[in-house]
C-alpha cells in the first residue's frame, strides 16, 4: 500500500514537472514569435523629484499575448535569459526606447525627460553591446544624454574590466548608468568606485518596510549615505505611501519611483499626462 502511494506521488510529481517543462517550451516558442510580430510594448513609469515634478521614466517591457492577455516580465524575462531570446528582446527594447526618445525631442512637454532602459547581463556582455547602443541612438536620432541604462550588480561577478570599458565608451557619448535593485546583489565596494555610474536605485524590498514610527531600515540609510559618499544620485524604487516618501526624504533621497506617483502606463498615456500637467 505504502509503495503504491509512493509510486502515485512520484508519478504526480513527474507529471507536474513535464507540464511545467511543456509550459515553458510553449512560452519560449511564443515569445520568439512575439518579438518578431510586435506583441511586445514598453510601459513607462514616472520618476519624480522632491517637488513631484516628473524628471524621467523607466521603460518596463510588457507582452500583449493575443490569447493569454498581458504577461508580466517576471514571467518571461527569466525564460528569455535562459534561452538566449533576451538578446533579440533586449535589442527590441533598445530600439523602442530610442525611438520614443527621438519622438520626445519634438514634444515640448517631454523633450527634457530622461528615459531608463533595463539591460540584462547577457545583453550587456555581448562584445559589441556599446556599438549596438550607439548605432540605435543614431538610427532614431535620440539624444544620448537623455538615455540611462539600468544594470544589475551581477554584471560585476564575471567581467569587471569589460564592463567598465563598455560603460566608459557609452558614457563618453553621454549615456548614463544606474545600478538597479541595489543592495540585493553582491557588489564589491571597491568595484563600485571604479564604475562610471550615475545613480544607485534602492531596491523595493528596502523601501517596503519603511514607516514613520519605526527607525528607517539601516539598509536604506546606508545606501543613501553610500551614494552620497561616492558622489552618486539615488532613486528609491517602489514608493507606495507618503510615509515611505517622507522617511526617504529625511534620509536625503531626492528622486522617487513608485505607485504613489504613477503606475507604468502606455507611452501615449504617459505623454498625455505630462502635457496635461504642464498645461495646468
Ligand atoms: P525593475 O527594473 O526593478 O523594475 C521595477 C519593478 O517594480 C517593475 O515591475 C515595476 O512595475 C514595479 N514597481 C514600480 N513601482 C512599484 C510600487 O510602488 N510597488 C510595487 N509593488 N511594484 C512597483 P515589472 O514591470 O513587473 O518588472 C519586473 C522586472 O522585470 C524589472 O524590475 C526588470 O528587472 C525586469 N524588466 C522589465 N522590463 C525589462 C526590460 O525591458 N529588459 C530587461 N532585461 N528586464 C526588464
Ligand atoms: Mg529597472
Ligand atoms: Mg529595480
Ligand atoms: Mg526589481
Amino acid at each position: 500500500e505504502a509503495k503504491r502511494q509512493r509510486d502515485g506521488e512520484a508519478q504526480f510529481f513527474q507529471q507536474a514537472q513535464e507540464d511545467e517543462l511543456e509550459d515553458r517550451l510553449t512560452l519560449e516558442r511564443e515569445l520568439k514569435h512575439a518579438i518578431d510580430h510586435d506583441e511586445l510594448c514598453l510601459h513607462l513609469q514616472p520618476q519624480v523629484d522632491a517637488h513631484r515634478q516628473v524628471i524621467g521614466a523607466e521603460a518596463l517591457v510588457r507582452w500583449q499575448h493575443p490569447e493569454r492577455g498581458m504577461i508580466s516580465p517576471g514571467r518571461f524575462i527569466p525564460i528569455a535569459e535562459e534561452t538566449g531570446l533576451i538578446l533579440p528582446l533586449g535589442h527590441w527594447v533598445l530600439k523602442e526606447g530610442c525611438r520614443l526618445l527621438g519622438e520626445w525631442r519634438h514634444q515640448p512637454a517631454c523633450c527634457h525627460l530622461k528615459l531608463s532602459l533595463n539591460v540584462s547581463v547577457r545583453q550587456f556582455q555581448q562584445p559589441d553591446f556599446a556599438d549596438q547602443v550607439l548605432a540605435v541612438i543614431q538610427q532614431y536620432d535620440a539624444p544620448p544624454e537623455r538615455l540611462t541604462l539600468e544594470l544589475t550588480e551581477s554584471l560585476l561577478l564575471s567581467d569587471p574590466d569589460g564592463t567598465i570599458c563598455k560603460m566608459q565608451q557609452l558614457q563618453q557619448r553621454g549615456v548614463s548608468f544606474a545600478l538597479d535593485d541595489f543592495g540585493t546583489g553582491y557588489s564589491s565596494l571597491a568595484y563600485l568606485k571604479l564604475l562610471p555610474l550615475d545613480t544607485l536605485k534602492i531596491d523595493i524590498t528596502f523601501v517596503r518596510d519603511l514607516t514613520l514610527d519605526m527607525q528607517a531600515t539601516p539598509i536604506a540609510a546606508t545606501i543613501v549615505a553610500l551614494a552620497e559618499s561616492l558622489g552618486l544620485g539615488v532613486i528609491a524604487e517602489g514608493v507606495e505611501t507618503e510615509d515611505q516618501r517622507l522617511v526617504l526624504a529625511n534620509l536625503g533621497c531626492r528622486i522617487y519611483q513608485g505607485f504613489l506617483f504613477g503606475r507604468p502606463v502606455q507611452p501615449e498615456s504617459f505623454s498625455k499626462a505630462i502635457q496635461c500637467h504642464q498645461d495646468k
